[in-house]
């Protein structure tokens, strides 16, 4: 059993205020795998004082000296490479092998595409005889969902680091394993007492307390549009920076003239990291002349999704995260099936044979229409909603018609239609025929999806502010 009850404060792992154990359970045995603290408004504020305390300093260090330690973390998350992957195994249930590539991976992705933007990123330059300057907002409070946990962290520590802010993490509190190992690693690469510090706790708790606190000057948050509201809400008084990365239901639109791979690749991205990831094409739209074949295909590849052990190699997904996600996922399939959508694969229930760990079965539904819950909400779990469309007008109204805007898809192999749909879809992001986005390129979504950007140039940007001088020219 691990036993992580302290906290990181101004440089030194520190006992919590007060005593308050919290279960971490690995959702494959739904047994308890680790012990945490849940902090209190003392933490919190002892947190956000050294992070407080450290900005001047940290600010005015050379940029050279923020990047070398920066790297030198790089090099620290390379090295302890299965520590990590292990961490986000246990705590959110991701299969050993996608917690080794694309959890871990994404880390190091960000990092690296940070320190690229960096090199054409200016702090300071002239316009007329003005002087720009992008200067550190301040003290970030930072709260981090439990789908993507390195990935979170890295997008939004990483560029506050570089930037030079000064910050508390708040991960979630039902995977705090990984940032846990991450904050080993901030104290083994050596940053100054009070950048870096880490509370765990909940949402009514340490989250509410950041994000209300006076003396933090941003939130990055990145979770349910749910704890987005509230986060704004309890930010509101003291008018602090709010940088929301919240749910989606993306569209996927495959067009008749789709390539032949497009379906399945639909399917495996909406099951991949079982269901549980804001960009998930959820919703698949196809034209009718090809809806009958999609829906054949969709359930073959559903099908052939295994779902398996963490501590298994192979190709097979997890389960997800929770007892309470499981259930909110069963009661959404549930919905679907009295709502009268045609369930072609999966179902309710655990996999066959699976009688432990909050497996999902890979679910399919077909005939899906606008009124219905599943086309709707976000389920956070391995079901793909299937609808037909008639035309590219309707298509894009469909994809349209949301709260969400965070990504869409569209598969055609007509370059025109391809980029005439794309900018008419209401999304920061579209990916088009399966090519992925590059690294640095911005992250984040319109609506209900949140307002930030991160990642690259933009995702700097998120952690500065921009000040005016005139009358001192640059040179
Ligand atoms: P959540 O939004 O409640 O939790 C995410 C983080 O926010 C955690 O660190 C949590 O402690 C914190 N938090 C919760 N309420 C808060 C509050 N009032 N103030 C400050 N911080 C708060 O997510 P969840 O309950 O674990 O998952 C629920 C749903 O959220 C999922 O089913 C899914 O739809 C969505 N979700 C989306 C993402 C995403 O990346 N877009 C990630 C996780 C969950």
């Amino acid at each position: 059993m691990i036993e992580k009850r302290d906290f990181y404060i101004n440089g030194a792992w520190v006992a919590p205020a007060s005593a308050n154990d919290f279960n971490v359970i690995d959702p494959a045995t739904e047994e308890v795998c680790a012990v945490i603290s849940i902090g209190d408004q003392a933490d919190t504020d002892a947190a956000v004082a050294a992070a407080r305390a450290a900005f001047p300093a940290w600010a005015a260090t050379p940029l050279e000296e923020r990047v070398a330690l920066v790297k030198k973390l790089r090099d620290i998350y390379v090295a302890r490479r299965a520590d990590m992957a292990e961490a986000m195994r246990m705590e959110m249930g991701a299969p050993i092998d996608l917690a080794m590539s694309g959890q871990w991976g994404s880390g190091t992705w960000h990092l690296d595409g940070f320190l690229e933007a960096l090199e054409g990123f200016e702090f300071e330059y002239a316009m007329g005889s003005d002087r720009m300057r992008k200067e550190p907002i301040g003290v970030c409070a930072m709260i981090t969902p439990w789908n993507w946990p390195m990935n979170q962290v890295f997008l939004k520590a990483i560029p506050a680091l570089l930037v030079g802010c000064t910050m508390v993490l708040k991960p979630s509190e039902i995977a705090p394993l990984s940032s846990i190992v991450f904050t080993e690693m901030m104290d083994e690469a050596g940053f100054p007492a009070g950048v870096f510090n880490m509370v765990n706790g909940d949402g009514v708790g340490v989250g509410s307390q950041l994000s209300a606190h006076p003396d933090v000057d941003m939130v990055s948050f990145t979770g349910s549009t749910r704890a987005g509201i509230a986060i704004s809400k309890a930010a509101a008084d003291s008018l602090k920076r709010v940088s929301l990365e919240l749910g989606g239901k993306g569209a996927n639109l495959i067009f008749a003239d789709a390539d032949e791979k497009a379906v399945k690749r639909g399917v495996i991205h909406c099951m991949q990291n079982s269901g549980q990831s804001c960009n998930a094409p959820t919703r698949m739209m196809v034209e009718s002349a090809r809806y009958a074949e999609a829906v054949e295909q969709a359930k073959a590849t559903a099908e052939a999704t295994a779902t398996g052990p963490t501590t298994e190699s192979g190709r097979h997904i997890g389960p997800v995260v929770s007892e309470l996600q499981f259930n909110k996922i069963q009661g959404l399939i549930e919905t679907g099936i009295k709502e009268g959508a045609t369930l072609v694969a999966g179902g309710l229930g655990r996999p066959e044979g699976v009688n432990k760990g909050y497996y999902v079965r890979p679910t399919v539904f077909a005939d899906v229409t606008p009124d219905m819950t599943i086309y709707r909400e976000e389920i956070f779990g391995p079901v793909l909603a299937i609808t037909p469309f008639e035309n590219e007008d309707q298509a894009v109204q469909m994809a349209n018609d949301t709260v969400y805007g965070l990504t869409n898809y569209v598969q055609t192999q007509d370059d025109e239609k391809r980029l005439r749909v794309a900018r008419q879809l209401r999304s920061g992001m579209v990916e088009t025929n399966g090519v992925s986005r590059v690294n640095g390129s911005p992250f984040g979504g319109y609506g209900q999806s949140g307002n930030g950007r991160e990642g690259g140039e933009w995702g700097l940007d998120e952690f500065c502010e921009i000040k005016s001088i005139s009358g001192v020219p640059m040179s």
